[in-house]
C-alpha cells in the first residue's frame, strides 16, 4: 500500500462520495432486474456502463451470443469497464446485477430504492447492487485522491448469477474476458458481512432418480408394482444409512454457518402417480421421480460422491424388486477454495484491519456463487467474495443494506486494490 497520506486521502474521498454511492445504489435497485426471467438486463447494463463512462472507464457490452437464454425478449447483456493505470496487475471486480423475485412479506416497495434510517432498502440491494456501487466508487476514490494506480482495474456487471451464471461470468470466462494471464485477481462483492472474506464453497451435485413400476387397478394393488413404494424405499435408505454418514463428515474449509461444514443431502422435489389436485382414478403409480441436492466437500471429491449415490440406487434396487431405477445427473459444480497464501486474502485482511480496526474472519459459502467460473473456467485461482451487506438478508423480504457497511466496504476494496498492485 502507498504512503499513509495516500491512504488517508482515499478514505476521505470515500466519505465525501457517500451521497453519490447511496444514490447510485438506489438507482440500480429501481431497475427491476428480476431473474427469472431476466427482466431489464439491458437497461441495467447500460445504467452501470453510463456511470462507468462518466468515471472515465472504457466500457464494453458483451451479450451472451449463442446462449439459449439470450433471447430478444430477455437479452443477456454484460458490461465491463476498464480503468487503465500502470503496467502492473489487473484487478477485476465483478458483481451480478440480477436479483431474485421480490416474493411476499414486504412492508416497503421492493423496487423503490428507499433510503431510510441509514439503510437502503430493496430487492437485490445487498445481493448485490450495493457491492457494484462499492466497487465503482472504490476506484473513483483512488483517482479523486490523486493516487496513481500501478496496474489496471476492471469492473464488470453480469447477469444470471442467481440461475448459475452461465450467460454471465461463465460467458466472460469462456470468451477469455476473464482469464489466467490476463486477470491477476478477482473480487466479487457479494454480501458476506464487511469483516468476512469468503474463500470458496462446497460442491453441488443435483441428480434425479426415476423409479418405474407397473400400473394396475388401485383396488388390487398387489397386481401392480408401485413406483412410489420403490421411491420411498430409496428415500428410507438415504435417510437411515447415507445421511448419518454425510453428517459425520466435516470439511476443513470454514463454511458458515457451522451446520454447512458437513456434507448434506436435500430432497428438492418428488413427483409420482396422479396429480393430487386432479381428478382421481384408481391406479397403482407406475412412475415416481425424485430430485436431490447433494452438497459435497472438497475432501470428498465428485467421483466418490457419485459412486456413493450409485450405491444408494443399487441398494434401492435390491430393496424394491420389480421397480426399475434410473439415475440422471442434472448439475455438477465442483468445490473451489482460494489458496491460503493468495495475495488477495492478505490484501483484504490488511485493508479490513485498517478500515474497521478488527481482524477479519475467513469463511466459505454454504451455497455457490460465481467464484466457480473464475476458478474453473478462467483458471484464475486468486478469487474471493468480499462486499457490503449481511448474508442472512439476501433473498428475504425487506432486504436492506446499511449505508455504513457500503462505505466501509468501499474503503476496504479501494485499499485492497492498491495493496494488490
Ligand atoms: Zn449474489
Amino acid at each position: 500500500m502507498g504512503p499513509a497520506a495516500d491512504t488517508d486521502r482515499i478514505l476521505a474521498e470515500v466519505d465525501r462520495a457517500a451521497d453519490e454511492i447511496v444514490a447510485f445504489t438506489s438507482d440500480l435497485v429501481r431497475i427491476p432486474t428480476v431473474n427469472p426471467p431476466g427482466d431489464a438486463y439491458d437497461v441495467c447494463a447500460h445504467a452501470i456502463g453510463d456511470e462507468l463512462a462518466r468515471r472515465r472507464f472504457d466500457v464494453e457490452y458483451i451479450a451472451a451470443d449463442g446462449r439459449p437464454e439470450h433471447t430478444a425478449a430477455h437479452p443477456r447483456v454484460n458490461v465491463v469497464g476498464t480503468r487503465r493505470g500502470g503496467p502492473g496487475p489487473v484487478v477485476h471486480l465483478n458483481g451480478h446485477f440480477d436479483v431474485v423475485p421480490a416474493g411476499s412479506g414486504w412492508t416497503i416497495e421492493p423496487f423503490g430504492g428507499v433510503v431510510r434510517d441509514g439503510r437502503i432498502y430493496g430487492r437485490g440491494v445487498c445481493d448485490m447492487k450495493a457491492g457494484i456501487a462499492a466497487a465503482l466508487f472504490a476506484v473513483e476514490a483512488i483517482s479523486r485522491a490523486g493516487v496513481r494506480m500501478p496496474g489496471s482495474v476492471e469492473i464488470s456487471g453480469t447477469v444470471d448469477e442467481e440461475s448459475g451464471g452461465f450467460a454471465g461470468v461463465a460467458y466472460l470466462a469462456e470468451c477469455g474476458r476473464i482469464a489466467k494471464g490476463r486477470t491477476s485477481a478477482v473480487i466479487i462483492p457479494e454480501p458476506l458481512n464487511v469483516d468476512r472474506i469468503c474463500i470458496g464453497h462446497r460442491g453441488v451435485y443435483w441428480f434425479e432418480v426415476t423409479a418405474r413400476g407397473r400400473i394396475a387397478h388401485g383396488s388390487m394393488p398387489f397386481l401392480g408394482v408401485s413406483a412410489i413404494d420403490g421411491a420411498s424405499r430409496l428415500l428410507q435408505i438415504a435417510r437411515d444409512e447415507l445421511m448419518p454418514k454425510l453428517a459425520a463428515r466435516r470439511t476443513a474449509m470454514p463454511v458458515a454457518p457451522p451446520g454447512a461444514c458437513h456434507a448434506t443431502l436435500n430432497v428438492n422435489g418428488i413427483e409420482g402417480g396422479q396429480r393430487v389436485d386432479g381428478i382421481q382414478t384408481p391406479c397403482v403409480a407406475d412412475l415416481c421421480r425424485v430430485v436431490f441436492d447433494r452438497r459435497f466437500l472438497l475432501e470428498e471429491g465428485f467421483d466418490a460422491t457419485r459412486a456413493e449415490v450409485e450405491d444408494l440406487v443399487r441398494r434401492a434396487r435390491e430393496a424394491a424388486p420389480g421397480v426399475q431405477f434410473e439415475l440422471r445427473d442434472l448439475m455438477v459444480v465442483h468445490p473451489v477454495r482460494t489458496p491460503d497464501d493468495s495475495p488477495l486474502i492478505a490484501a483484504l485482511q490488511s485493508s479490513i484491519h485498517r478500515v474497521l480496526g478488527r481482524a477479519p474472519s475467513l469463511v466459505a459459502s454454504p451455497g455457490t456463487y460465481d467464484h466457480k467460473h473464475v476458478a474453473r473456467i478462467a483458471g484464475v485461482p486468486h478469487c474471493v467474495a468480499y462486499g457490503p451487506g449481511e448474508l442472512e438478508l439476501a433473498h428475504q423480504p425487506d432486504e436492506y443494506c446499511r449505508i455504513e457497511d457500503i462505505i466501509n466496504a468501499t474503503k476496504v476494496i479501494a485499499l485492497a486494490i492498491l495493496a494488490l498492485m
